[in-house]
């Protein structure tokens, strides 16, 4: 059995993140995605030593399907969401790389691709600012609202047993309003 770690969960560490005392068990449906398969691990945040670079696969799923914040576990609201990491993206783009985004959505249209991080409260912004050396050394970070409107992607695994697959994380993805003129001139021409 690993230890119980001193460091606070949500506080010292964040909510989303897996620790070493947490295995993964394999596929199994999953409410996270509908009853699905996904891929699962036990729970016991505080267990063994934080990976800050892994996050664990049940709670990352349920902050994008709930909207929970990465670095507390509480939902976030609309018009209290905000993204630190994310970068921009047509659909077209997004649809070029296998993700299956809404029909109703052009290929121009600019998404707002978080990856696996779903939006924070702007409290945890910025104590993550102020906390993590890398995310403030980062060029990459830009704080900014997310959409109020976002799809779901699956990321999808080969299933260890039988012929399936199933989701390991959810990427997530907020729709903007904002056309691409450069993305269309280009697949025009
Ligand atoms: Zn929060």
């Amino acid at each position: 059995m690993a230890g119980q770690s001193k460091l606070v969960v949500g506080v010292d560490v964040p909510w989303v993140t897996s620790w070493t005392g947490e295995e993964i068990t394999g596929a199994a449906p999953c409410r996270t995605v509908g009853g699905r398969l996904a891929l699962m691990q036990a729970s016991a945040p505080g267990a063994g030593k934080p990976q800050y670079s892994k996050n664990h696969l049940v709670r990352q799923r349920l902050t994008v399907a709930r909207m929970l914040c990465p670095m507390c576990g509480e939902p976030t609201e609309e018009g209290d969401r905000w993204t630190q990491i994310a970068a921009r993206r047509c659909a077209g783009q997004l649809r070029a790389r296998g993700g299956q985004v809404r029909a109703d959505i052009a290929d121009d249209r600019v998404m707002i691709d978080a990856g696996s991080i779903a939006p924070l409260h702007r409290r945890c912004v910025d104590r993550s600012m102020k906390y993590c050396p890398h995310l403030r050394a980062s060029d990459d970070v830009m704080v900014m609202r997310f959409p109020r409107e976002w799809i779901v992607l699956p990321l999808l695994v080969k299933a260890e047993t039988g012929p399936g697959v199933a989701v390991a994380f959810l990427q997530l993805c907020g729709v903007t309003q904002t056309i691409d003129r450069r993305w269309r001139a280009e697949t025009a021409a």
